[in-house]
This record gives structure tokens, sequence and C-alpha cells, in this order.
């Protein structure tokens, strides 16, 4: 029996990024061969459009370079994501690192400037604090079957 992951659908190559395109991610796209993987995406079932502004965390709000309070948006997606995450018994999630709504451990400092700061995406706070674990894209070595853990090397079946 797979287990149930929940991951950022960007990083499996849907358009829902902000600006319309994806962050394809091979190895996440991997792990298909070990896990039933559940895409999600924040903001667009928060309601948001796509193509959307960027937008970004500032404290507990979340405002677009517009900008407009788009905290709502952002908490609903959240809260959606859980949903899901509940559904499908997910207890672990692979999500995009830096994303006001997916990023884990550091994220965009508010004013678009491209700096970060310690802090996470509005999703992966409300997972967090529901038990389940986030983990970037760049840290899914130890899900990989078949991985060095002790120094993160990827040994792939080919
Ligand atoms: Fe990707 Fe998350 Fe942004 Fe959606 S909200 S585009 S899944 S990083």
């Amino acid at each position: 029996q797979k287990e149930t992951i929940l991951v950022s659908a960007c990083l499996l190559g849907a358009n829902c990024r902000y600006d319309g395109n994806n962050g394809k991610n091979e190895d996440v796209l991997a792990l298909l061969d070990q896990y039933h993987l559940v895409p999600v995406c924040p903001e667009q079932l928060g309601g948001m459009q796509t193509p959307r502004p960027p937008a970004e965390r500032r404290g507990e709000s979340v405002i677009n370079q517009s900008g407009q309070d788009v905290t709502a948006f952002f908490v609903k997606g959240a809260e959606e994501t859980l949903k899901l995450a509940e559904i499908y018994g997910c207890k672990k999630a692979v999500l995009k690192e830096r994303s006001p709504s997916c990023g884990r451990g550091m994220i965009y400092d508010g004013t678009f400037s491209g700096k970060k700061i310690p802090g996470n995406g509005v999703t992966a706070a409300l997972l967090e604090e529901n038990g389940i674990e986030v983990i970037g894209e760049s840290g899914i070595h130890s899900l990989i079957n078949g991985a060095d853990n002790e120094t993160g090397t990827v040994r792939r079946n080919s």
C-alpha cells in the first residue's frame, strides 16, 4: 500500500503559478513511483485567478504587488488544502519553497525585492499546526527509497 502525500500542483507541472507557468520538478514527479500524490494549489483553491499578481506575506497578512490585501483568499486556500489532506489521510506534504502559500522555513519578506526572511506560507503553517509534515522540494531525499540520508545523495533506479 503506497502512502499518500499532498504535493504543490505547480511542482508536478500544472500551470497554476501566479504567472501562469509551473515549477515542474522531475525529482518530485519521480515520487509517483513510490507514493500516491494528491496535487493541490492553495491559491487556486482559495479562489484566485491564474495568472494573478504575485503576492507576499507581511506579518499575518498577504498583500499582492498591486497593494491589495488578499489574505482571505490565502486563508481559504489553506483551509481547503487541509481538508483535502484530511480526506486523503496525508501525513506529509511536499510544497513549493518560498511561496506565500506553500513555502516553509524561508519566504519573501513582503517588499517584492527578492529578499527572504524566516517564515512559513499560510498553507504550510496551517498544515504543520495540524500535524502534517511539510517538506520543500529540495528536501525530498528522505522520501526516496534507496536514498542515502546521511549524505542526502539520491540513488535512482534507472
Ligand atoms: Fe504552486 Fe503553491 Fe503557488 Fe499554487 S500556491 S502555484 S501550488 S506554490
